[in-house]
């Protein structure tokens, strides 16, 4: 029997991912070099790879005495308003591909601290996109992943405690941010929250769940090193399917095929609709193994 295989409606680049890499491929079509990205433009190894072949290079401390007339982007994850200064300062020109919807999470930290409200971001203090939030936002920001971590930082506000702002990192997932919501409230009592999650990464999260319930077997392609993609492979796996993330389709086990009617493919923000298709390309020369 043919393998059935069906790719999600959404499984490549998200608008800001695809705004970000068209604004990078102008800057290398202009020719000027040297070309910079502010950390990998994007988490996906293999886009990466295709751009630094093309000549865009990831800064690091060792450029610093070479930026000035040189091109740096800002990515689609953004950047703390110290590191822009610095780099303005040393003569970089600087190309913003920061996600609007990015933007509209740095702008709601801003002015809840103009508020006077104490500021707290639901998502993971080590993610490039909320220390950029954290960087931009004018004040001291709080970084909590759970309730659990949001009642501590509660704990630590003092009696009587001050009215309290929270916004999310725009891709974790809606429950997580629900909750530490639900847990300040009870904590604080004046809670005001911004929702600033992206409604691209839910959509593509609903429509990888419903295509879970109709297949054996999901491959979720992206970059290891992408939290949109990680959180999109745990929601297929808690939906009940069989799921696997793999960078490349050449990590594709024939064993994983054994018994299974049909594939489902997926991929994160950062994933571009090539890989989607080479995956499905491979999934076909499989079947035709197995099948033979
Ligand atoms: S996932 Fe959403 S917030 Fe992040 S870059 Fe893409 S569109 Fe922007």
């Amino acid at each position: 029997m043919a393998l059935r295989i069906e790719v999600a409606p959404v499984s490549s680049f998200c608008p800001g991912v695809a705004r970000a890499v068209k604004t990078t491929e102008k800057e290398l079509e202009k020719g000027g070099r040297p070309i910079y990205s502010c950390g990998p433009l994007i988490h996906n190894p293999a886009v990466v790879e295709v751009l630094s072949e093309h000549g865009l290079e990831i800064l690091d401390e060792s450029h610093e005495g070479e930026l000035s007339g040189a091109t740096v982007i800002i990515r689609s994850h953004g950047i703390d308003s110290a590191t822009e200064e610095r780099l303005s300062r040393l003569g970089a020109r600087l190309v913003d591909a920061t996600c609007p919807t990015v933007k509209r999470a740095q702008d709601a930290a801003r002015r809840l601290l103009e508020e006077n409200r104490a500021v707290v971001v639901v998502g993971s203090s080590d993610h490039p996109e909320v220390r950029a939030i954290a960087g931009r936002a004018g004040g001291p920001v709080a970084v909590v992943a759970d309730a659990a971590a949001a009642r501590e930082w509660a704990g630590t506000l003092g009696k009587p405690a001050p009215p309290v702002g929270v916004i999310a990192q725009t891709t974790v997932a809606r429950d997580a941010f629900r909750s530490v919501v639900e847990a300040l409230g009870e904590a604080v009592g004046d809670v005001k929250a911004v929702d600033t999650l992206c409604t691209a990464v839910e959509q593509r999260q609903e429509e990888a769940v419903d295509l879970a319930g109709r297949v054996d077997l999901l491959l979720v392609v992206g970059g290891r090193n992408s939290s949109n993609t990680r959180t999109l492979a745990h929601c297929c796996e808690s939906a009940g399917a069989e799921t696997h993330l793999i960078e490349d389709p050449g990590e594709i086990e024939l064993s994983w095929l054994a018994g299974v009617g049909s594939v489902g493919v997926t991929g994160g923000a950062s994933t571009p609709d090539w890989l989607i298709e080479r995956t499905v390309e491979r999934l076909v020369e499989l079947s035709a193994e197995t099948a033979g």
